[in-house]
């Protein structure tokens, strides 16, 4: 028998575990033939259909998400056509819900697997050509002959524990930046917007094994692992020991962790103030900072303590700790979002992520939205279109406040002046966004140089005092002194200052020196090296007070 994975991503950078998840566990059955026909969400339909056509397998199988779901759809009908006799089976998040209308409206597809796959895709694998077995087999809805929908629940792995891991699989990707390591899987938290809300009960995988499959990864010269662990801290003392385990491999893997900042103990705090630069890299899931909105949706976590939490991480100098917020959950308005984005930036935070909720299938929020009053589009990505607190317009200010923070704050090169202007001007983020859309620049593709004009000719116009940190900014990313806003830089014939300040760097006498005047004579100096290709600057010294630097 043939079997062809079709292996569907949104781009080159992102792989799926599941492939290789699924194929570990059954590697050695040599009754199976394996194929994989790997494509981006950007590619010509056609040639990936042509590509799945000429393997003729018996089965194609594959994982759909919200980002692959309408081209995957496309191309799967086309093959069905195509290869009549070929059985079509899908997973992945988008059928927690109930499939039944999928399945009636998509007839080119045989059945459709809900939950874990690791133990029932391999049983199914065995009466694949056998409908009439398929109802023993947990997960799996389909249609029978009769048209009847059957639904056999939901496929939980127990013995998660026992899984041979999806790196021992032949198709297991080692070229790309990061890997994956599931080390949990299901969550203790109950958010209803999130498809890990309803995973219960909580399996983990132990130390030993932890550590045999990072000895692997490292082995393999990776330098990024995400740890796929819901709640990294939802059980401090496992907590402690991973990040124990995480410094055996330091200098040399950077691990990326989901925190819950309400649930950092004292120990922790402790624990995590002691780690060396770069280890970690912490995605910090906030939602919200009212209070009402978090009980709404369930998330359990005091907000006091998150906030708590959250300003202890952003405060650590040796790691980046990023926040997320979501548009659109009930109670949450406008006004708010841009508060608590503040507050963020206020803490510190290393990036601002502005989510716009989508209300996923078998989420409780998605059951539950007419009751909290939620209009959301019915196809995917099932974003949410207006609720009682947000209009439609506002959810595309929101939308367009994202765009915003990742094209400013969320950049090494303007985000300390985008956060120093944010908090010494409450109206500095608005009063921007609404330059941007006017320019008609907030959908575009923008260059570093240019966000950094538009900075310069924004604050030229409304916060004139602040062009300088612009101009600072800009310098120190290396850009152009030819440009608008170096414009007041000078350099020729700049020579030391006896009495200035060194705020970086060493001065020596082969460094071209350019200075940039702040007021009455006094300003920044930076240094360049003169052969050096590295066009930022390598000494920056003042002659300004320090209350003013
Ligand atoms: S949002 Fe995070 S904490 Fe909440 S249920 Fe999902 S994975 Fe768990």
């Amino acid at each position: 028998m043939k079997l062809l994975w079709l292996d569907l991503n949104s781009s080159y950078a992102h792989s799926s575990l599941a492939l290789p998840a699924l194929h570990a566990q059954i590697a050695t059955d040599t009754s199976i033939e394996w194929e994989v026909v790997s494509a981006t969400i950007g590619e010509n339909v056609g040639m990936i259909v042509n590509n799945i056509y000429r393997h003729r397998p018996d089965i194609i199988a594959a994982t759909t998400w919200l980002f692959n779901h309408e081209q995957l759809l496309h191309i799967v009908s086309r093959a069905k056509a195509l290869l009549p006799h070929c059985t079509i089976v899908l997973g992945g998040p988008e059928f927690l819900g109930n499939n039944e209308a999928f399945l009636r409206k998509n007839p080119f597809v045989n059945g459709v697997f809900r939950g874990e796959g690791e133990e029932v895709f391999p049983s199914w694998l065995k009466v694949w050509n056998r409908p009439d077995s398929w109802s023993h087999i947990t997960g799996l809805c389909y249609l029978e002959s009769s048209e009847r929908y059957c639904d056999n629940g939901i496929a939980r792995v127990m013995n998660f524990d026992h899984l041979i891991s999806p790196e021992e699989s032949r198709f297991f990707n080692w070229s790309k930046p990061f890997v994956q390591l599931e080390t949990t899987r299901g969550c203790f938290n109950t958010c209803a917007f999130c498809v890990s809300g309803g995973e219960k009960p909580i399996r983990t995988i132990d130390m030993t094994t932890i550590r045999r499959r990072l000895t692997e990864i490292h082995r393999q010269g990776i330098k990024n692992v995400r740890v796929l662990d819901r709640t990294f801290n939802y059980d401090n003392k496992r907590a402690k020991e991973l990040l124990a385990l995480f410094l055996e491999f330091s200098p040399d893997i950077c691990f990326h962790l989901e925190i819950h900042p309400a649930l950092l103990s004292a120990e922790l705090k402790e624990e995590l103030a002691k780690l060396p630069q770069g280890l970690l890299h912490l995605e910090a899931g906030i939602q919200s900072l009212r209070e009402e909105v978090l009980v709404q949706s369930r998330r359990m976590g005091k907000l006091s303590k998150a906030l708590e939490g959250l300003q202890f991480l952003c405060s650590l100098p040796q790691m980046e700790t990023h926040a997320d917020l979501i548009a659109g959950l009930p109670l949450y308005h406008l006004s708010e979002i841009f508060e608590d984005v503040h507050t963020l930036a206020g803490y510190g935070a290393g990036e601002i992520q502005l989510e716009s909720l989508k209300l996923l299938p078998g989420t409780e929020m998605r059951r539950r939205a007419e009751e909290l009053g939620i209009q959301y589009s019915p196809l995917p990505p099932y974003e949410v279109l207006q609720t009682r607190e947000i209009t439609v317009e506002e959810l595309q200010t929101a939308r367009y406040l994202s765009r915003l923070l990742d094209g400013f704050y969320n950049v090494p090169t303007w985000r300390s002046v985008t956060q120093q202007l944010m908090l010494a001007h409450s109206a500095f983020l608005s009063d921007l966004l609404h330059y941007v859309i006017q320019l008609g620049l907030i959908d575009q593709p923008l260059s570093m140089e240019k966000r950094g004009l538009i900075l310069y000719e924004f604050c030229q116009k409304a916060y004139p005092e602040a062009q300088p940190l612009v101009s600072i900014a800009w310098i120190e990313a290396g850009m152009s002194l030819k440009k608008l806003p170096a414009e007041r830089v000078k350099t020729k014939r700049q020579v030391p200052f006896e009495e200035w300040q060194v705020i970086y760097g060493e001065y020596h006498e082969t460094l071209r020196l350019c200075f940039l005047p702040i007021h009455e004579g006094k300003g920044y100096w930076f240094g360049f090296e003169s052969e050096a290709q590295k066009l930022q600057p390598v000494f920056k010294a003042t002659n300004l007070h320090k209350d003013s630097i």
